[in-house]
């Protein structure tokens, strides 16, 4: 299996992802999308809306804003508790996370290093709103998008009337402090999250939670990810956060090249998350820490709870969170396609993409650029199948066709089509497929229904 440097080194030649302020020495943690990687990316967010919000019933979207107002992740818990322990080394001032850092470590200033007794850092981005920074214009950066969601229930069941069970999901940026930024797009400080809060009554929580695991397993699976590279993770009771009745992990193999277990790390949670949330940010309720401390909940001004007909009550709902990252999903779906095969001596780089994934979907290439004849045949398909069909197609004559193909082959793009002097009689081109790369002969007028029977549209 492909391991993360080659990926990394690919990304980088042919525009999936560069460094983030890279004209300016780089802003460590963070990573831009360049014009491939846009397209992917688009792609992984898209497929998981499809299939979590267009082809399910229970389901709303929503897209709430990036700056909250601190009462929300006061009362979430988020102020007083969403830290990591964290040391200094008295000697060169390096600071490292608690639990990552090796004591044993040679110090730059000699010796080991001298660190603190662990204190806690807290991860979100503080910034201040409106003309004049004070205690009062203190605003947040969301640290999850979960938490939109949460202080929308109301809204959303108001203006939906929605009956319990139902979803609502929200796809976009969130961004946390990471004392340590590491391993290319898998730990940032801004990043993007695709989750789904669910609501269901209390008592349905358990069997919602053991669907969802299943249902989120066979998404990465139908979208191309390799049965053999993931794993599910069920934490310990000792693991759990303090809010979480239970929450599974999905695995993907991101470390190929470590040992056993250490191979695979986190692509989403699955938490059940009881009704921690909605009584947070409950008019009237409260939250609770982890030691156990209440903290009354005195600013909120709706009530959060759900009228249950079949019981003639009140209730708070119990959540079920599906919460995936985008980078870490794309950077999945990235690797797990990358092969090497041997092709006439010669080794063939190919990213074997879900069709619906691959940034581009088909690529026009004349067999002659020198033939305006041509050249204006491939122009034309080009622009017809981008206007009827939405496929992302190119066109691209810069080179020899066998180099075009292994450019094309080398970004996953399914399918390439030839156009060449047949095509000037006979209005035929040919289609090579990436996988296979047979070809066979379409007539330019049903190209479009080709594609369509080919490529899932999003
Ligand atoms: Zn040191």
């Amino acid at each position: 299996m492909v391991d993360l440097d080659k990926i990394i080194s690919l990304c980088k030649r042919r525009g999936f992802i560069f460094q983030g302020s890279e004209q300016y020495g780089g802003l460590q943690g963070t990573w831009d999308y360049g014009p491939l990687g846009v397209e992917l990316k688009n792609n992984v967010k898209k497929a998981w809306w499809k299939s979590m919000v267009y082809e399910r019933e229970d389901m709303e979207g929503l897209d709430s804003s990036i700056l909250l107002n601190s009462l929300i992740l006061k009362y979430s818990g988020h102020q007083d508790t969403f830290s990591d322990p964290m040391c200094d080394c008295r000697k060169c001032k390096k600071r490292f996370r608690a639990d990552q850092v090796d004591p044993n470590e040679k110090c730059s200033e000699g010796g080991l290093h001298d660190l603190t007794e662990p204190r806690p850092f807290n991860l979100m981005f503080k910034t201040s709103y409106g003309p004049v920074a004070s205690e009062d214009s203190i605003a947040y950066l969301r640290p999850e998008t979960a938490q939109g969601i949460f202080v929308n229930f109301k809204n959303v069941l108001d203006s939906t009337n929605r009956k319990l069970p139902f979803g609502i999901a929200q796809i976009g940026k969130s961004f946390r402090n990471e004392i340590t930024p590491r391993n290319f797009i898998f730990r940032v400080r801004e990043f993007e999250q695709m989750e789904v809060e669910y609501f269901v009554m209390p008592g349905e929580d358990e069997k919602v939670y053991e669907e969802w695991i299943k249902e989120r397993v066979a998404w990465y699976v139908k979208y191309g990810i390799k049965p053999e590279n993931l794993k599910t993770l069920a934490q310990k009771p000792e693991e759990l956060a303090h809010y979480s009745k239970a929450t599974t992990d999905i695995l993907y193999r991101f470390f190929p090249d470590r040992e056993g277990d250490k191979q695979f790390d986190e692509v989403e949670g699955i938490a059940n998350r009881r009704d921690f949330d909605l009584t947070c940010h409950n008019k009237g309720g409260k939250l609770v820490l982890p030691d156990g401390t209440e903290v009354p909940n005195q600013h909120a001004v709706n009530k959060m709870t759900y009228f249950d007909h079949v019981s003639n009550s009140h209730v708070i709902p119990y959540v079920v969170e599906p919460s995936a990252g985008v980078d870490r999903a794309f950077l999945a779906f990235l690797m797990d396609s990358y092969e090497e095969e041997t092709v006439n001596d010669s080794t063939r780089t190919v990213l074997k993409l879900h069709p619906a994934l691959a940034p581009i979907k088909v690529a026009v290439l004349p067999l002659k650029k020198n033939k305006p004849e041509i050249v204006e045949f491939a122009l034309s398909i080009k622009k017809d199948l981008m206007k009827t069909s939405g496929m992302r197609t190119v066109y691209d004559d810069t080179a020899g066709i066998g180099k075009l193909y292994r450019r094309q082959d080398e970004v996953g793009t399914p399918f390439c089509i030839t156009v060449d002097f047949d095509t000037l009689e006979n209005s035929t081109v040919t289609v090579r497929n990436r996988d296979t790369m047979e070809q066979e002969r379409v007539s330019a007028d049903a190209l479009r229904a080709y594609f369509s029977d080919k490529i899932e549209t999003l």
